[in-house]
């Protein structure tokens, strides 16, 4: 996302709109874009940089790490803030800084059922083996009051 410093204004400028999702090449990873991204932010230039506030949120496809099965997340940047130097170049480039945030804000461990809209299979799979678990404890432990 290219801002034309001479397309703001002194008061400052909103921009409020979509780009293409910053992180298309995450897709090997499971991390798959399935929209824009959504940009609302606050721009103006001040003693000599750039700076930007707003918020960004980009709609993704991940893989859940329990079940491995996919679902549909949506990654929030509330607090985007950007504050660059301007070194002559009549463009500056907001896109390596919201590419960042996404990627900061994207779950290190995604389970489908962060949002509390579905139930993940693996979360039972895994209650379901501590329940087995618990009872060979207690079956280990029969053997060895049988013993004494
Ligand atoms: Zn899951």
């Amino acid at each position: 996302m290219k801002i034309h410093l001479k397309q703001i204004p002194a008061q400052g400028l909103h921009l409020n709109g979509n780009e293409d999702c910053p992180i298309h090449d995450l897709e090997a990873e499971g991390i798959r874009c399935t929209g824009q991204l959504h940009y609302n932010l606050d721009v103006g230039i001040a003693g000599g940089a750039l700076w930007a506030r707003g918020s960004l949120s980009q709609p993704v496809e991940l893989r859940c790490v329990s079940c491995l099965e996919k679902f549909l997340h949506e990654v929030r940047v509330p607090a985007f803030a950007v504050h660059t130097e301007l070194h002559g170049p009549e463009t500056v480039d907001l896109t390596p800084f919201m590419r960042e945030d996404i990627l900061l804000n994207l779950p290190a461990h995604p389970h489908c059922d962060k949002d509390g809209d579905r139930v993940c299979k693996g979360k039972q799979i895994e209650i379901a083996e501590q329940d087995t678990k618990r009872k060979s404890d207690w079956s280990a432990l029969d053997k060895l009051k049988l013993k004494s």
